[in-house]
């Protein structure tokens, strides 16, 4: 049976470093007998400006039909002044609802020649390689009661409500799980279990869940230090599994050790490994159209694909060590340009990557 991937290519930048990813997965899908195939469809302000709705039935049809979905980016000021229902950006949260893709992955990986990008000294950050699993269904960005309401004092009071049940904290100990397994091993559950008893329960059940797998050590940390640890010693963390408040915060300070944001890639799960595969950067209107975005974050999402969606790890590596070998080769998109390097084209990085794979 060929596995299908929906594409999504999207607005802005997306087309351009969409079809980098392609050429690269396309070349190894031949190469390694993959028997993957690849059906398009529009997102975003493309769909809006092709059917009046950032997420068409076809399109969201597609991606459930499929095993995988890559994504680009969606969004721009073109479409800013539309009302919000029917905005690019709500394409992507239809379909991340749609899909029930609760485990958000996001990988913080320093390439060592990419060391002086970071605002860490090298020292704290070189051979930096994390991935922190977020919860993204659940939690205090969807639990009710919320809103702003007058109080009998005449006050108004705010409220929203961080709400977790044993499934949902189990289903994404799981998946933290099964990814610690495929990585070094170490599991760190972050929570507030000092403080919120939401958190407590999240805690009881990792340590349930963590008897299933005892290969992976697991520990815990309130996020307070865990926020402080990663700005202090990142390189302690392999996997980081959190709520999806804790989630959305630390797994910026992760992407920014790492100083680039053209080059970090992420996956969001479901309870069976089917996936969204996306950059975790924008479509970038202020470059779209010009060849000089930098794949690199897509071409890498591709890798993570092949890694959680179709158990391929070593096709995946194989992207990895092909990224490797082209920034060794010390081609360089202008995002992360640097003197001394060769200054090259969207296409032109495509290329280095698709070269070093066939080498
Ligand atoms: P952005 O990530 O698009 O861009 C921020 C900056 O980083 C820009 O200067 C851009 O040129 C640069 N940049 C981003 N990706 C790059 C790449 N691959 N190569 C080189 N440079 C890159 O964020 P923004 O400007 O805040 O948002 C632009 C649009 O994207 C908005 O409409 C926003 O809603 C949307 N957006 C979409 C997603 C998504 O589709 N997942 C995520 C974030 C923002």
């Amino acid at each position: 049976m060929p596995k299908k991937i929906a594409v999504l290519a999207g607005d802005g930048i997306g087309p351009e470093i969409v079809a980098e990813a392609i050429k690269v997965l396309s070349f190894l899908n031949t190469d390694m007998n993959l028997g993957l195939v690849f059906e398009n469809a529009l997102i975003g302000g493309a769909a809006y400006d092709a059917f009046g709705t950032p997420l068409p039935q076809t399109t969201l049809n597609l991606c459930k039909n499929a095993d995988a979905v890559l994504l680009g980016a969606v969004g721009g000021p073109k479409w800013e002044p539309l009302a919000h229902a029917v905005r690019p950006e709500r394409g992507l949260l239809g379909i991340r609802s749609e899909l029930n893709l609760f485990s958000n992955l996001r990988p913080a990986i320093l390439y060592p020649q990419l060391v002086e990008a970071s605002t860490l000294k090298p020292e704290v950050v070189s051979g930096l390689d994390l991935m922190i699993v977020r919860e993204l269904t659940g939690g205090i960005y969807f639990g009710q009661p919320r809103g702003v309401h007058v109080a009998e004092n005449g006050e108004k009071v705010g409220i929203n409500t961080k709400i977790y049940s044993e499934s949902e904290i189990r289903r994404i100990a799981h998946s933290a799980f099964k990814i610690a397994q495929k990585r070094h091993k170490k599991l760190c559950s972050v929570d507030k279990a000092n403080v919120l008893e939401v958190t407590e329960l999240w805690r009881s059940v990792m340590t349930e869940v963590g008897k299933d797998y005892p290969d992976v050590q697991l520990s815990h940390m309130y996020v307070d230090n865990a926020a402080m640890q990663l700005v202090r010693a990142p390189k302690q963390f392999d996997v980081i599994v959190t709520s999806n408040m804790f989630g959305d915060i630390l797994s910026d300070i992760a992407a920014m050790l790492t100083g680039s944001i053209g080059m970090l890639p992420s996956a969001s799960l479901d309870a069976n490994a089917k996936g969204m595969y996306e950059p975790i950067h924008g479509s970038a209107p202020d470059i779209a159209g010009q060849g000089i975005a930098n794949p690199l974050a897509t071409i890498l999402s591709v890798a993570m694909m092949l890694r959680y969606t179709f158990n391929q790890p070593d096709a995946a590596e194989r992207i990895e060590r092909a990224v490797n070998s082209a920034l060794d080769s010390k081609v360089r998109t202008a995002d992360i340009y640097s003197e001394g390097m060769t200054k090259v084209s969207t296409s032109g990085m495509g290329d280095a990557v698709l070269n070093a794979l066939k080498g």
